[in-house]
């Protein structure tokens, strides 16, 4: 019998691929985090996807953490810092050998996550996939992208990707999982934190080409100190052409925080910053511009980490 696939984190990626999932039949629990969640889901009817404009709902069944059935098969779709405060809540119904997909921008929680459940394997994902949640549990489908899927520890790919192609889930199984994770999140720290900065629309930050050009020198260098090379090549043309292919798009750092919602820096900049230390680089320009973006949080009140 097929294995059930068990989604953490219900919310705008996590629903678009329990979505995709549940209607070409896959079997699939969503978890949700609390009682109260669950009553609304249930009020909801399932989850809600617009796809093209079109709305369509998924009956997908959900449960609770405590649940007791166990899992084999894990998608952890909350954000980077949540996420494994919310597998803790159901790791004691997780067999030997369990597979955790890990959906989470950035880099440090998933490295965190595998270290704390070794006899799961973890397989991580980058995706430029776009989704966001309307009220409730309703979700839109807003970019077409790709995911990349692999492990660090470079294995052959599993048998389940024969369910994503089933629900026509773009992906890729690569061996440079890591490549990607960090040349995403190099990207990000070039051009994220600037857009809260200057409060701006990505295509505004074509107006300080200096700072840019410092960073991006300062993000080569950590990634090279990383082992990371493959990363490094060309970044700041590639970081140049997002501005220019999203010039009218706020990025989604701007968005978390014009939303007043809690941003994933620590797995960004944060997470450069320390790799930076860790590895006893000097990158004042990256250091300067996190201190800059923690007081502006923390002037909005919103958490710095
Ligand atoms: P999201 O819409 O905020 O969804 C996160 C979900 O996690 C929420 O439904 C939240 O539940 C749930 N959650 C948190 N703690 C939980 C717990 N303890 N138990 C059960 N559920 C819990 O976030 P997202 O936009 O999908 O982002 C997820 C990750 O994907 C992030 O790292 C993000 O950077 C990355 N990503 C997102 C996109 C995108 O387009 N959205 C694209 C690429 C990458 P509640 O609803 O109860 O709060």
């Amino acid at each position: 019998m097929a294995q059930i696939w068990h989604v953490l984190g219900a919310g705008s990626l996590g629903g678009l691929w329990s979505a995709r999932l549940f209607r070409v039949g896959v079997p699939l629990r969503i978890i949700l985090r609390n009682p109260a969640r669950l009553a609304d889901y249930q009020a909801a009817g399932g989850l809600g996807l617009i796809e093209n404009g079109q709305p369509y709902v998924y009956p997908v069944p959900a449960e609770l953490p405590e649940a007791t059935t166990l899992i084999e098969r894990l998608l952890v779709a909350c954000k980077a810092y949540d996420a494994e405060a919310a597998i803790a809540e159901v790791a004691p119904r997780l067999v030997k050998g369990s597979e955790i997909l890990l959906l989470q921008n950035g880099l440090g929680s998933q490295q965190a996550i595998a270290a704390r459940w070794p006899d799961s394997r973890c397989v991580f994902i980058s995706s430029t996939e776009g989704a966001y949640r309307q009220d409730g549990f309703q979700i839109v489908h807003a970019g077409q992208g790709q995911n990349w899927l692999g492990e660090p520890a470079h294995r052959s790919p599993p048998s389940w990707l024969a369910d994503l192609d089933a629900a026509g889930i773009p992906y890729t199984w690569t061996d440079g999982i890591m490549v990607k994770l960090w040349r995403k999140l190099a990207i990000n720290c070039a051009i994220n934190p600037l857009s809260v900065l200057h409060d701006c629309r990505n295509g505004d930050l074509l107006a300080h080409p200096e700072q840019l050009h410092r960073l991006c020198n300062e993000l080569v260098e950590l990634l090279q100190a990383c082992d990371q090379g493959d990363a490094a090549d060309g970044l700041e043309a590639e970081v140049l052409r997002v501005i220019e292919a999203t010039a009218n798009n706020y990025s989604s750092m701007h968005q978390d925080v014009r939303s007043g919602r809690r941003t994933e820096v620590s797995f960004l900049l944060g997470q450069a910053c320390r790799t930076a230390r860790h590895h006893g680089l000097q990158v004042p320009e990256l250091c300067g511009l996190l201190e800059q973006l923690q007081a502006f949080l923390h002037q909005r009140g919103l958490p710095t980490d």
